[in-house]
Parts: C-alpha cells; sequence; structure tokens
C-alpha cells in the first residue's frame, strides 16, 4: 500500500472512530449500544483469517441470536464488517462466519466523515443566509420570516423577540468544517495512498 500508512497508529484512531461511529448506528437502529459495543470488540478481536459466527458470538454473549444478527446486520449494511462463508462443523450446513477489515472501516469512516461535512456546511449556509430572532426568556430560536410572521413576539410566552447574534455560531462552525476538511485529506492520503 503506498501513502505514509503506519499500520499499527492509524488503526488504533480508526478503532477509536469506529467505536464512536458503532454506537451511533445501534441508537439510530434501535438496537442496544451496549449489546452493538460488546459484539464490536469481540469482532475486532476475531481473527479475520477465521471469522466468527453468530452462533458463537451468542455462546459468548448469552445474547439472543435476532438480537446478535440484528447487530450483524447494522455493522455489514454500513460497510464496517464483512463476512465469508463457511460450512458448520457438524451439521455440514452454510455458516456466514464475520470479521472487520480495517481497509473497509477506514474507508467507511472517511465516507461518513464527508457527510457530516457536507451537513456542517449546509448548516454553514442557512445560518450565513438567514436573519435570527430570539425570546429572551425561553432563548426559543426564530428566522426572521418567523419573527415577522408572530410580529416580533414569542408565541409561547409573549415576551418580545431580540435579534439573535449568530457570528460565534457561525464561526465555531467554520472551524469544525476547517478541521474536518484537514482530517478528511490526512485520511484519504493514507488509504488512497497520496
Ligand atoms: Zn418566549
Amino acid at each position: 500500500m503506498k501513502g505514509e500508512w503506519n499500520e499499527k497508529e492509524d488503526n488504533k484512531k480508526y478503532i477509536e472512530q469506529l467505536r464512536e461511529y458503532v454506537r451511533l448506528l445501534a441508537m439510530k437502529a434501535e438496537a442496544d449500544e451496549k449489546m452493538a459495543s460488546e459484539i464490536l470488540e469481540i469482532l475486532l478481536k476475531t481473527d479475520p483469517e477465521r471469522g466468527i459466527s453468530d452462533e458463537e458470538i451468542e455462546g459468548i454473549t448469552g445474547y439472543r441470536q435476532s438480537d446478535v444478527r440484528k447487530v450483524l446486520r447494522v455493522l455489514y449494511n454500513a460497510k464496517l464488517s464483512t463476512y465469508k462463508r463457511g460450512k458448520h462443523p457438524e451439521s455440514e450446513a452454510t455458516r456466514y462466519y464475520w470479521y472487520i477489515d480495517m481497509k473497509s472501516v477506514s474507508l467507511a469512516i472517511v465516507k461518513r466523515k464527508k457527510s457530516v461535512l457536507e451537513k456542517l456546511k449546509s448548516r454553514l449556509e442557512y445560518e450565513k443566509s438567514h436573519e435570527f430572532y430570539k425570546c429572551p426568556k425561553d432563548n426559543t430560536r426564530y428566522t426572521f420570516d418567523d419573527a415577522f410572521e408572530y410580529d416580533f413576539t414569542c408565541p409561547k410566552c409573549g415576551s418580545l423577540l431580540e435579534p439573535d447574534d449568530n457570528s460565534s455560531y457561525i464561526k465555531v462552525l467554520e472551524e469544525r468544517i476547517a478541521r474536518l476538511e484537514e482530517e478528511i485529506k490526512s485520511d484519504e492520503k493514507k488509504v488512497f495512498g497520496s
């Protein structure tokens, strides 16, 4: 592989990001976060040459097969885990042996960062192109159009709305965007080579 790929160091970094990502995915899929984290740790300890079946994961964790499969599906759909087909040692039935491939993990993480970047950018665009008003009592924020609609009076409590200066929020967004762009650039260099 080309690039300055320091496998051990980079893997450590990606594994941290992977853990965070999996917690988020589990939350979105309404799967148990703790269970998802536990299954991820098992997969991380699994030799990719061999893989591990859902039955074996059940045996280790005691979780129900349907729950284990749900987590495996979440990981697979996000391209974080993959499998190879094999045969059950006794029954000869087809078995799927799951494992984590760090190369696809790093690709999936870069992809995720790019989608976060897009969201931040459209948020920034929105903040820059709108004026905002705020209720001084309950801090609810309104766009100029909404505030105008409400005669600049908070529809919740009747207080007079005040202009809300979002310049510091814009600055925070710009900093986060710049940092993320740097991160993506350096990730891509490592993953694809320069
Ligand atoms: Zn109010």
